[in-house]
Order: C-alpha cells, then sequence, then structure tokens
C-alpha cells in the first residue's frame, strides 16, 4: 500500500506521522512519531493507530545534533523496522509569504525562496526547511511537498492585510499574513459534515494552543486573522506575548540596552502564559497552581480571547458560530466556559454538562452555536501532498497574489 509521510519539524524536535493511502484514496493514519531532545537528550517515541507505543529509546546526543539528523534517525526506523518506503513526503512550512498561496511541490530553487523568508519566522522556517534540503540531497527523486501555515489566510480581503505603512514597504512584504492556516483549513474542511447549518455562515475558530489565534471564517474562507507579519501577534501564548504595542519593542532596545537577538528571544520564549505567570506556559499547571501569577495568567488569557471573538465578528458584520480548537480549546472544559461568559452579548452560552463532556456542540440556549472540533493539521498535509501527486502531470503554479 502506498504511504505518505507528514514531517512537522520544530528547533528540538521533529514530529511525524504514517499514512496510507486507502482503496479510495484516502491518507489514513498508521503511525505517530516524535523524535525529541534533540542536543540535549534524543529520545524517539512512537504509536501505532490503536495508541500503543511500537518505539521508545533513546539515542546518544552527538547522534542527533540538529532536526535533519533526528529526522534521517526517524527515517532510517520507517525504512528499516516499519518496512515502509513512502511514496512522497508533506512539510509543515510556517511562512509561504506573499507568494505561496497553496501547498507547492519543493525544488531547489522553492528552497531558496522560502529561506529568504527566514527572519519572517526566525524560530521555526529554518528549522522546517532543513529537512527538506537534506532530503532533497539525499533523495532527489522522492516527492516533497511544503505545505504553509500562512496558505490558507492568502485571500484576506486588502484591508485586513495591511498595516498602516508606506506602501514600498508592503510592496516588500511587510504585512499580516496569519498563520495556524493548516489548522483552520481542517475545520473549514469539515464544518459541512459535522454542522452543516453553519458551515458556509460567520465562524469564529479559536485554535488555542501553545500557540494561539484566531480566524473569521466566513462562506469557509478565512476572511480575517489574530496573527499577524509574524506569529507573534494576536493573543498571548505560551512563551509569546501575542499583541504588544511597538513601543515595547523600541523600549527594550533603547532604554533597556537589549540586542535585536535578545529581543527576539525574549519575545518568542520569555513572555506570554510563562512571563505573566512565573509560574508555567503549560495551561493545564496554570489552572492547578494556586499561584496569583498564575491565576493573572488565565484571567488575561480569556480576556484576550474575548477581545478578539469581539474583533473577528465585527469583521465579518456578525457571528453565526463558534469553534474551539486545539489543545486548550479542545480539552478545557474551564477555560472555554470562562471564554463563553464574556461573550453573551455575541449569543453564546454554554451548557455545562455537554461542555464537560467535550462534546461536539456544547452550546446552552443562545442564539450562537458553539462548537468542539479537533484539528488535525497532519490530516490536511497528507490530503494536501496526495492531491498534488496526483496532478504533478501538470506543472505547479505558483500563483503571486496582486498587491
Ligand atoms: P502546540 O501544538 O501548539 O504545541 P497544543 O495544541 O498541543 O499546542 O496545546 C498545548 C496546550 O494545551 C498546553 O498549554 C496544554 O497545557 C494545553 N492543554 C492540553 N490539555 C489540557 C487540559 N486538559 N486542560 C487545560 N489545558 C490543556
Amino acid at each position: 500500500m502506498d504511504t505518505i509521510l507528514v514531517v512537522n519539524a520544530g528547533s528540538s524536535s521533529v514530529k511525524f506521522q504514517i499514512f496510507a493511502v486507502d482503496s479510495d484514496g484516502n491518507p489514513r493514519r498508521q503511525i505517530k512519531g516524535q523524535m525529541d531532545g534533540i542536543g540535549s537528550r534524543p529520545r524517539l517515541r512512537a504509536t501505532n493507530a490503536k495508541g500503543e507505543v511500537v518505539a521508545e529509546r533513546v539515542y546518544p546526543t552527538e547522534n542527533v545534533r540538529d532536526v535533519s539528523a533526528a529526522l534521517a534517525i526517524a527515517g532510517d526506523w520507517v525504512r528499516d523496522e516499519l518496512r515502509v518506503a513512502p511514496i512522497a513526503v508533506g512539510h509543515r512550512v510556517v511562512h509561504g509569504g506573499p507568494a505561496y498561496d497553496r501547498p507547492t511541490l519543493v525544488d531547489p530553487g522553492v528552497v531558496n525562496r522560502l529561506e529568504e523568508l527566514i527572519s519572517l519566522a526566525p524560530l521555526h522556517q529554518p528549522y522546517n526547511l532543513a529537512p527538506i534540503r537534506s532530503l532533497l540531497a539525499k533523495f532527489p527523486d522522492l516527492p516533497q511537498v511544503a505545505c504553509f501555515d500562512t496558505a490558507f489566510h492568502r485571500n484576506h480581503p486588502k484591508v485586513a492585510d495591511y498595516f498602516a505603512i508606506p506602501q514600498q514597504l508592503s510592496d516588500e512584504g511587510v504585512r499580516r499574513y496569519g498563520f495556524h492556516g493548516l489548522s483552520y483549513e481542517y475545520i473549514a474542511s469539515v464544518l459541512p459534515e459535522r454542522a452543516p447549518e453553519i458551515a458556509m455562515g460567520r465562524v469564529v475558530v479559536a485554535h488555542l494552543g501553545s500557540g494561539a489565534s484566531m480566524c473569521a471564517l466566513s462562506g469557509g474562507r478565512s476572511v480575517e486573522s489574530t496573527m499577524g507579519f509574524t506569529a507573534l501577534d494576536g493573543l498571548p501564548m505560551g512563551t509569546r506575548p501575542g499583541q504588544l504595542d511597538p513601543g515595547v519593542v523600541l523600549y527594550l532596545l533603547t532604554t533597556k540596552g537589549m540586542s535585536p537577538s535578545e529581543v527576539q528571544n525574549f519575545l518568542y520564549k520569555d513572555c506570554g502564559l510563562k512571563g505573566l505567570s512565573g509560574v508555567s506556559n503549560d495551561m493545564r499547571e496554570l489552572l492547578n497552581s494556586s499561584e496569583p501569577g498564575a491565576k493573572f495568567a488565565i484571567d488575561y488569557f480569556v480576556y484576550r480571547a474575548a477581545l478578539s471573538a469581539g474583533l473577528l465578528t465585527a469583521a465579518m458584520e456578525g457571528i453565526d458560530a463558534f469553534v474551539f480548537t486545539a489543545g486548550i480549546g479542545e480539552n478545557s472544559s474551564a477555560i472555554r466556559m470562562r471564554i463563553a461568559e464574556k461573550l453573551g452579548w455575541l449569543g453564546i452560552d454554554l451548557d455545562s454538562a455537554e461542555n464537560a463532556k467535550h462534546a461536539v456542540k456544547i452550546s446552552g440556549s443562545g442564539r450562537t452555536p458553539v462548537y468542539v472540533i479537533p484539528t488535525d493539521e497532519e490530516l490536511m498535509i497528507a490530503k494536501h501532498t496526495l492531491s498534488i501527486l496526483q496532478n504533478t502531470s501538470q506543472p505547479v503554479v505558483v500563483q503571486t497574489r496582486a498587491s
């Protein structure tokens, strides 16, 4: 049976999944794995479709110094022990810039162009691209598809994508892009089956995980997002601040004398729930903590999520449904309830029992239905990869959006 390998590579871990292509041409998940502790305590862990552990092993640090080495070890395990030879690899790539508005078959030229976007996503893009480059060198004939977190947002109205800065900078690509697009695309793709009555309506989707953002879906398409030029904007996250007056960055650079790279590390790694609480970046730990900082970080997260729901509703001039997804959105009935309590004015309220059960539909008697829909970015990548393979007889065209 044909298989697709899906790779989501970060700075200290490589997550991978294997999908078998069934007789109807649909991808079915077989294996979920992760190489983590890259450069510190490398470890491979994988489970099968039933959730049973099929690999759990550690490696000497010197054998797994970087993301490419981690993927090579995972690849050897897949080939030698599972005896699986994927027909293609789909990669999550955080930034596609202004040009890439859809998944794209990669070649060295595409990788070069994507490397030019590293400064827009310094803590994600290089790690996403390293395994693509090393696989291109080792297996030049293996089709690889880059799937972008920005692509689903590429058709926003112009007013949603621009900053109030001189046009020349916007033309250079200093614009709002939006991220978590693979997650929102997945949600949009399952709404017609899970909630047909609202699928083509105005839906606010809250992707609340370690990274968090919200998206306005209208007629199944993204029209606005809380994230902007980089994945720092919008909602507070595990370690990122979300919306921040740019004057704060100037203050850090001038009054505090921080270097640009110190500011970068600070904004990506020391802010958000972690910085605010002084306790943890992890919502579960905050919910279990009695520290005042933990309580305040949760209050702040809930407040900003509710504010953003209002903002996205204004973008669509109304709301027909609300969807929670990702780690916090799918699993924390307490956070869902706290956010919903601030959104009564939008016709949102929750049925406590359905919310506690993490049911698909958790709304009470309010006019706006509320859903919990687990996201599946990897399945989206597998589907895109398959669809590009099926169309490789046609040239893959990169659409450039007029500015
Ligand atoms: P990412 O994919 O961005 O790393 P996830 O979508 O896995 O993140 O979400 C991770 C977040 O979800 C963490 O803050 C974690 O604490 C939170 N989370 C997971 N399960 C629960 C739960 N039962 N209650 C509250 N928060 C949870």
